[in-house]
């Protein structure tokens, strides 16, 4: 049973080979992993993030735990968090616990502040948390009852008390829609004049970085011609200040109408607080720049007051996440839980996705909760706030006319959004190329089929399909009824639930199910080696007699769903243009909601698909495409199965789409240029960001860093490590993260390789006191990871490529960054279309790119210090000269780059 005390509990922190544990009376000790586990199992374990945890000691999370980061999540809601101990005790302003046995310490302290906290609340706060204390309690929230103690016990309501979060949100208003932004200039002294506001003493380079940037603020002179400015400016140049001057002045001339767009959520984050500067005061700020990120990424009231309903009381963690979600949903939250205050950690007991609107099944006016709905509402702020910080992923998105993914509701954005600043410019090439692909995959069929009939294998829940969204709307129209039923019949060709087990077990079921498992046995036939860890593909041609005809059976499939699709959509329209002088608002906004959707499907992705289908056909295709068979794995386990195809340059849709119609763009990045040949330099940055297809020529400019590379920095091409021996490789590794004292990312290109050094080099580490984290092996995602890694001034993290762009680590956190090898591209059947297109060099372009923005992690300040290490002896000189000119490299042997590492990072500044 639940203990009386915390003095019952064992704080359970892991260290290699197994872990640190102290007991409720203070006694601390090291235990073997055997122990480890038992603890853990125990039930009686005070541990921070459980998952995490479980994944280090290689056991199941069998039983629920006192998890700290859980306690913190009901106490704090909406605090962001670094979901460890040193976090924990960061948050709570503690001494910060430098060893697993201080963590374990922290643990106690934590939790026995939170209770505390929780004692002394008013006796109204007590009475607003207490129902939901409570209502955990009975689900088995192992805090429930230390909480109830502390709260108060209230007598047992509803089922699901306090976790009605969405009563008492405030509701967003309607306005009138901005009208078209004006053409206003923006002149360099007055971008000049706003810069000196925003920074006390700019720099030069500064300063004249803001200059080439307001060439992107000026009035257009001639449709389709927009203003670009390609500026590259190294680290440390302070481009957001410098490019934020220009462009609020514009947005206050002319806006609403300028959207900053970045790859990462980091920037997007940095650029929020750089905002800061020009916005002091919060609410003014609230007002003037909002966050806008795809709806995926927001929650959705409905989904979340169903999944309440369904789990209410249920015994297990989902109703532990459901309940801490809860009490998210009610810290004043904008609703983002990609955001830094949403308790990550809980997707371990819940699938995010049921709590978002991923799938297309919004009923806008016909939800109880539209007028508080999170995703209304910052479609809204987006609307009328004269700067807007996205993402390229969702510019793209709403480009390619994937509403489902952006904003079903927003009328014309394209039309009032006429000035953008792409900061990291250089990810525009592959925020493109996956934007404007096409893919026809058993995921994708099932989600189709899904949204048209509903769920088939599981308990019904509102992800019911078009029959119950338009019951009511067409209940007195018959050729509509006609319609849906035809829609619901053909649908049935498609993939279904529970696809991939019949797909791969040899028994698919339907034309859309067939033809996965022609290209299932297609792909596994051709691929070279089909028990590999990663994704497996194909080129297409020359199909076998049995996919052709199984392709010939989807074409015809998928048309006969199109076609009923788009007839209810036409008829939806008439019935609005006819009723129009007594239809409720709310009928018309989800008439129109719902013909859109179907229109959605009917003409951009069932025709794209068939399409698709049709040139497998006839063997011919565009030269502007490349398409391929695919089997993607996760983790090692087949994923989805299917048929893709990319541009081969997908910056042409990028310039035709999104550059074309705006009025300007300042596209800018500390990497935009390829260093390699001399005169190639610039034409480069413009084949990578679409500026090529633009009929202006776009005006350049770039800046050099002002950091002092030849004092901050060292980079070693090691010539004598065997790194195709695992052991070589992770003895290499293992030495130069103990040279630089920890604070040292390692960069792989081949998982398996990742989790071979991991296994080999986590004990050492850890007898060192470097704690070692591990994309691919740790149960963190990327962001948790780097957030950990940050937080600790020595701990090292090893990772594949979604680390080299995401880590952003100023400081002494980040000292060493050592790839494996050379960072070539994969030769996939995409990269090999392209490098026919874009000659030889396309694939030292990319090398350059990625060492360039590696080397770019390592020094983010005047202060910083670092070394760059590359294992590979064959590293051509040609790629060398991606650093900047002033950092020595050396080609030396393991044993003297260790021992200059050891000396560069040791000598003060
Ligand atoms: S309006 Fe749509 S997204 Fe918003 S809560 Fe309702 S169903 Fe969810």
């Amino acid at each position: 049973m639940f203990p009386a005390t915390l003095s019952d509990l064992t704080a359970l922190v892991p260290a290699p080979p197994g872990a640190a544990a102290r007991d409720g009376e203070g006694h601390c000790r090291r235990v073997a992993l055997k122990d480890a586990r038992e603890i853990f199992q125990s039930g009686r374990a005070l541990v921070a993030h459980a998952a995490f945890v479980a994944g280090r000691l290689k056991s199941p999370a069998a039983k629920p735990l006192y998890d700290v980061l859980e306690l913190f999540a009901f106490m704090r809601p909406g605090r962001p968090l670094v979901p460890s101990a040193l976090g924990l005790a960061r948050a709570l302003g503690l001494e910060l616990p430098r060893t697993p046995e201080a963590s374990a310490r922290a643990l106690f302290e934590v939790t026995q502040r939170l209770l505390e906290e929780a004692r002394s609340l008013s006796s109204e706060a007590k009475a607003r948390l207490a129902p939901l204390a409570g209502t955990l309690a009975r689900a088995g929230w192992r805090w429930g009852s230390l909480l109830e103690r502390a709260l108060g016990e209230v007598p047992h309501g509803s089922p699901i008390a306090g976790l009605e979060a969405w009563r008492g949100l405030p509701q967003w208003e309607d306005e009138a829609l901005p009208g078209t932004p004006g053409s206003m200039p923006v002149t360099t002294d007055e971008a000049r004049l706003r810069l000196a506001r925003l920074v006390e003493r700019p720099r030069s380079e500064q300063e004249a970085y803001s200059d080439a940037a307001t060439y992107a603020f000026g009035p257009r002179e001639e449709s389709g011609a927009p203003r670009i400015a390609l500026v590259e400016a190294g680290t440390g140049t302070g481009k957001t200040l410098g490019y934020l001057a220009p462009a609020s002045i514009w947005a206050e001339k002319n806006g609403p109408g300028l959207w900053i767009s970045t790859y990462t959520r980091n920037l997007q984050r940095q650029i929020v607080q750089e905002i800061a500067h020009l916005y002091p005061d919060p609410t003014e700020r609230a007002e003037k720049a909002v966050v806008r990120k795809g709806r995926e990424n927001y929650l959705c009231l409905l989904n979340f007051e169903e999944a309440a309903k369904r789990t209410a009381l249920a015994p297990g963690q989902r109703s532990v996440a459901l309940g801490l979600i809860a009490r998210w949903i009610g810290s004043n939250t904008d609703g983002d839980i990609s955001g830094a205050g949403f308790p990550a950690f809980l997707a371990a007991s819940l699938p995010l996705s049921e709590i978002t609107d991923r799938r297309g099944e919004c009923i806008y006016a016909a939800c109880p909760h539209y007028r508080i709905c999170f995703i209304e509402r910052a479609i809204r702020r987006a609307r009328h706030a004269p700067i807007v910080i996205a993402n390229h992923a969702l510019v793209i998105a709403q480009a390619a006319g994937d509403w489902l993914a952006t904003d079903q509701t927003n009328d014309a954005p394209q039309e009032r959004r006429l000035r953008y600043v792409f900061d990291e410019g250089h990810h525009l090439f592959d925020a493109a190329d996956s934007g404007f692909a096409a893919l026809l995959s058993g995921r994708e069929m099932a989600d189709l089929r899904r949204w048209i009939r509903g769920p088939e294998a599981r308990a019904r829940t509102r992800m019911r399909g078009l029959e119950e969204r338009l019951k009511d709307l067409i209940a007195d129209h018959e050729e509509a009824q006609h319609a849906l039923e035809d829609a619901v019949q053909a649908a049935g060709a498609l993939a279904g639930e529970g696809w991939m087990a019949r797909v791969t077990g040899g028994a698919p079921r339907g034309p859309g199910e067939i033809f996965l498992s022609e290209i299932y046995t297609h792909v596994r036939a051709r691929s070279d080696d089909r028990d590999a860890f990663y994704t497996l593909e194909a080129e297409p041609q020359p199909l076998g007699a049995e996919t052709l005809r199984a392709v010939t059976e989807l074409t015809r499939a998928l048309k006969r769903i199109a076609e009923p699709l788009a007839r209810l959509a036409k008829l939806l329209r008439q019935a609005m243009d006819e009723k129009s002088a007594t239809l409720e608002p709310s009928t018309r906004a989800r008439l129109e909601a719902a013909a859109r959707g179907l229109d959605r499907r009917a003409r951009l992705v069932l025709p794209a698909w068939t399409q698709m289908l049709e040139t497998l056909e006839t063997g011919e295709i565009s030269d502007d495409f490349t398409d391929w068979f695919e089997i993607s794995r996760e983790e090692g386990r087949d994923a989805d199965i299917g048929f893709e195809r990319h541009w081969i340059d997908p910056t042409i849709p990028l310039a035709a789409e999104i550059l074309e119609p705006a009025h300007g763009a300042l596209i800018t990045s500390a990497t935009l240029r390829d260093a390699g040949a001399e005169d190639q330099d610039w034409k480069s940055a413009e084949v990578r960001t679409g500026a090529l297809h633009l009929p202006q020529p776009p005006r350049r400019a770039s800046f050099g860093s002002p950091f002092r590379y030849d004092r901050q920095a060292r980079i070693f091409i090691v010539k004598d490590v065997a790194r195709r021996d695992r052991d070589h490789l992770a003895a290499a590794m293992r030495e130069l993260f103990l040279a630089a004292g920890g604070g040292a990312l390692g960069l792989f290109t081949a998982v398996k390789a990742l989790r071979d050094t991991e296994a080999r080099i986590a004990q050492p580490l850890a007898d060192a006191g470097i704690s070692l984290y591990a994309q691919h092996v740790d149960r963190l995602d990327t962001g948790a990871l780097v957030d950990l890694f940050r937080a600790e001034e020595n701990a090292c993290l090893l990772g594949t490529d979604a680390l080299r762009d995401g880590v952003d680590v100023p400081g002494r956190s980040l000292r060493l960054v050592v790839f494996d090898k050379v960072p070539w591209p994969k030769p996939t059947i995409l990269h090999k279309a392209r490098r026919a297109r874009f000659g030889r060099s396309y694939d030292d372009l990319l090398t350059r790119f990625r060492l360039k923005q590696a080397f770019g992690r390592l020094i983010r300040g005047p202060e910083d210090k670092g070394c760059f290490v590359i294992l590979e002896g064959a590293t051509p000189s040609r790629l060398l000269a991606t650093f900047p000119e002033a950092a020595p490299i050396k080609r030396c042997g393991l044993a003297e780059a260790i021992g200059d590492i050891r000396g560069f990072l040791e000598t003060p500044g």
